[in-house]
């Protein structure tokens, strides 16, 4: 049994599996995906992003999301997320669950907190992403989906620039009253720092009291785990990763992508936090993943070992 020096329990929600790959220029198999999905249940994920239901000439990766989504085990201890950008989106996630089907478990929404963003990325302006959002929400939980939503370019936008903590506070408060369960803050682009997902955290918490927050990092200027680490200390219990830090960032070509899991498991569960995970199944679905599409990936975890491995800390060798 783990000794909890500081108490508490973090939920992950593992993303590797469409945000990671989704900026994989490569097509993964949709096998690799299912095999990739089940390795990462066995390491100790509970809830999974497992596909988003984009147009498939837009994102070609995701395009076999319906496929990945009927070979997954069917396992109740385990939430699966379908990530919807519109209406349509959400009728294919439901759509997944038809004819007693398993299915999706969560709509996995998502509205843009810069109107220049939402403009170019979904053609909509943030009133525009508001309306479609209340309306996906409300459909999802007819459905009986678990309705949620993601505010992205919640720390900053890469063509605006600084986005206002009040305005995503103001958001939060629009989808906590349209019937979200739960509201991630994603850093999409991965410009935050500690000090500012803190103050970001209470204004939100301030202006959605009641909801359940996650929070989204992505390491794209190596603050991801300190931003992590913040919203921990600022009361957030759920945070979104991706196995071996999977997932670029369209706006910086060269830079790594969501902090990995592997990082986050170690970071925390030796600060005394359990997360479920076994952190030697995790790496060696990394370095499975990693012969799969061939590439070494960032995840620093991932490629220095567990520290409890090692001689040093388990007497093996020691002088
Ligand atoms: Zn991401």
């Amino acid at each position: 049994m783990r000794e909890l020096a500081v108490g508490g329990s973090l939920s992950v929600v593992e993303v590797g599996a469409r945000d990671g790959l989704q900026n994989e220029k490569e097509l993964v198999t949709t096998a690799d995906k299912v095999a990739l999905i089940v390795r990462l249940i066995e390491a100790g994920a509970r809830r999974l992003e497992v596909a988003s239901f984009v147009n498939p000439a837009r994102v070609p990766q995701m395009a076999d999301g319906e496929a990945v989504i009927a070979a997954l085990p069917d396992r109740a201890d385990v939430s699966y997320i379908g990530l919807c950008l519109n209406k349509r989106g959400v009728l294919r996630a439901l759509a997944t669950r038809e004819g007693g089907r398993r299915g999706v478990d969560e709509a996995g929404c998502v509205l843009v907190a810069s109107d220049t963003f939402g403009q170019r990325n979904q053609g909509q302006t943030i009133a525009e992403g508001l309306a479609a959002n209340r309306e996906m929400l409300r459909l999802a939980r007819e459905g009986g989906l678990v309705p949620q939503v993601t505010i992205s370019a919640a720390f900053g936008c890469p063509f605006e620039g600084p986005v206002p903590p009040a305005r995503v506070a103001a958001l939060a408060a629009e989808m906590a009253e349209a019937g979200a369960e739960e509201i991630a803050l994603a850093d999409t682009i991965g410009v935050g720092v500690p000090g500012q997902v803190v103050d970001l955290v209470s204004l939100v918490r301030e202006a959605a009291p009641g909801v359940r927050l996650r929070a989204h990092f992505h390491n794209t200027r190596g603050t991801g785990i300190a931003n992590a680490w913040a919203a921990w200390q600022a009361g957030i219990r759920v945070l979104d990763s991706s196995l071996g830090g999977l997932g670029g960032c369209p706006f910086a070509p060269r830079a790594t992508g969501n902090i990995a899991t592997e990082d986050l498991v170690y970071a925390f569960e030796r600060s005394g936090i359990a997360t479920g995970f076994s952190l030697e199944a995790l790496i060696a679905a990394n370095h499975w993943f990693e012969t799969r599409i061939g590439r070494a990936l960032p995840s620093a975890v991932g490629r220095a070992g567990d520290f409890r491995a090692t001689g040093a800390e388990t007497g093996a060798g020691a002088a």
